[in-house]
């Protein structure tokens, strides 16, 4: 049996009631989120069940489309810089590069199609260990900042290497941001460290949650939200 719901946030979701499920799984496809839960499933489960998983749900929304790569692209970190750019000592490869002072080059051989699916996978994959080092000297002082402004004490920063999770905090106050903040301009960057240390105090995603996230962004909650979730990446997530 399928039903359709609508979230004010998540917009329509797609319900499949079936014998043949077991518990309760969802996922996105085609833009929209689908449900699958046993037959009989009570709505009230079903409500709860998005409500556990709407962060899950928000940050793996499918993005957009990706931004094609040529000879000469750039895109500026935080206090880095990623750059595409061209070699011809060995054939055939990409080579990266840091040089320490905030510029990591990716250089490939002349004729390699940077927007191959696989050559993008490769790219991501550099530009990744490069920012997860980056992050752990510049994004965790930046971290530690914003929660001493609160005076909030978290048990510890880390960072993270997915791109799908911004940011993470376990129950027991551990705050794990992804390296992928390093992409994002400050202003987005301080948005996701506030709404981590928001459930320092909010352990959920209650209106008491984002009234006190609010608060703390001085009332640009939505419009952040807003802009991190139509953010151009510049790797693929
Ligand atoms: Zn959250």
């Amino acid at each position: 049996m399928r039903y359709n719901l609508t979230d004010k946030e998540l917009g329509r979701i797609n319900l499949t009631l079936s014998r043949t499920n077991t518990r309760i799984i969802g996922k996105w496809k085609s833009g929209e989120v689908h449900i699958s839960a046993p037959m009989g499933t009570p709505l009230r489960l079903i409500n709860q069940f998005i409500e556990n998983n709407r962060e899950w749900f928000n940050q793996l929304r499918p993005h957009g489309p990706m931004i094609p790569y040529h000879i000469g692209f750039t895109f500026k970190c935080l206090k880095c810089e990623i750059r595409i750019t061209e070699q011809e000592t060995h054939p055939g490869c990409l080579i990266s590069e840091s040089d320490g002072r905030g510029t990591f080059t990716i250089a490939a051989y002349p004729g390699i199609d940077l927007n191959q699916p696989h050559i993008r996978k490769i790219i991501r994959k550099h530009v990744l260990y490069y920012l997860k080092h980056q992050a752990e000297m510049e994004l965790i002082p930046i971290a530690w900042n914003v929660a001493r402004e609160y005076r909030l004490t978290p048990k510890n920063f880390k960072i993270g290497s997915g791109l799908q999770r911004l940011g993470l905090c376990s129950e027991h106050g551990e705050i794990t941001l992804s390296c992928a903040l390093m992409m994002l301009p400050p202003d987005l960057i301080r948005y996701v460290i506030c709404h981590e240390l928001a459930h320092l105090t909010q352990f959920n995603h209650s209106s008491a949650f984002h009234e006190l996230l609010n608060k703390m962004l001085d009332g640009r909650e939505v419009e952040l939200k807003r802009q991190i979730d139509a953010f151009p990446w510049p790797i693929d997530r």
